[in-house]
């Protein structure tokens, strides 16, 4: 396939430029971290678009981007209905803490949702995603991923997650849920704890899941400030914002 990135003829802008200078960087480093690990296969890069705007997402588009991530509902939906018409194939996962009443406008346009951390929100989403599949605005499940809390117990750092000890009867609850695929784990690295032995823990508890759940093989890990980390212990799924976009204009 053709894509704006390469080809000389393809009308473009100096943000564009940049965009590419910046996945291609990206992409450089995954390299560089698989070879360094002897991996043979490639993570998939979900560039994290939250706080950017649908232009950009549509330049990214252009680029061969096919996987955004977003964290409110409120932001992603908007742009998925601002793109919707110019962006055929592209998937937004949905990667922020999620409350029960968006999953009705979530499963609308998510094809996964990387935080699911209560037995609540499974109940939501596995009706949301019913009715969007019988309503035709989705084709097929939506993909579930597990978000696992990392940090060593008692400390607070308000990024949410399930502690490992749920994992199981949340997986057994997707598994069971009709309008939903179980699809594995999704962690991000505790503050102020190395990241590696972090998500070493996510490896082996995804590796655990594996064994009741074999088709839940995706482990969602891995942020611009960790991506080698992650790519070193397994991560099937890269999230990364601010190296490809830049840095946001908000926290967040
Ligand atoms: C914002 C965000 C990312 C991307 O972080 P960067 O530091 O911008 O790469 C990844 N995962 C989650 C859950 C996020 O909220």
């Amino acid at each position: 396939m053709l894509h704006c990135g390469d080809t000389l003829t393809c009308v473009t802008d100096p943000r564009t430029d940049e965009l590419r200078d910046r996945l291609q960087r990206v992409r450089q480093r995954i390299e560089t971290a698989c070879a360094a690990t002897g991996r043979l296969d490639r993570p998939e890069l979900i560039v994290v678009t939250k706080y950017f705007p649908a232009a950009d997402v549509q330049r990214l588009y252009q680029l061969g981007v096919r996987q955004v991530g977003e964290n409110k509902d409120q932001e992603a939906a908007a742009k998925a209905a601002h793109t919707a018409i110019m962006t055929a194939g592209l998937n937004w996962h949905f990667i922020g803490q999620l409350q029960s009443n968006k999953a009705k406008s979530v499963a609308r346009y998510a094809s996964a949702v990387h935080s699911v951390d209560r037995s609540k929100l499974i109940t939501a989403l596995s009706k949301a995603a019913d009715q969007a599949l019988q309503e035709g605005q989705r084709t097929a499940p939506l993909d579930c991923l597990i978000q696992v809390d990392l940090r060593e117990p008692g400390v607070d750092d308000g990024r949410g997650g399930a502690v490992p000890a749920k994992v199981e009867e949340l997986a057994a609850q997707i598994a069971e849920a009709t309008g939903l695929q179980l699809k594995g784990l999704m962690a991000v690295a505790p503050l102020g704890e190395p990241a590696e032995p972090a998500f070493d823990r996510l490896q082996q508890l995804a590796s655990s899941l594996r064994g009741a759940h074999p088709e839940a093989h995706w482990i969602s890990a891995g942020m611009s400030q960790d991506l080698e980390a992650a790519v070193a212990s397994g991560a099937t799924h890269l999230r990364i914002g601010r190296d490809v976009l830049g840095s946001r204009p908000y926290p967040g």
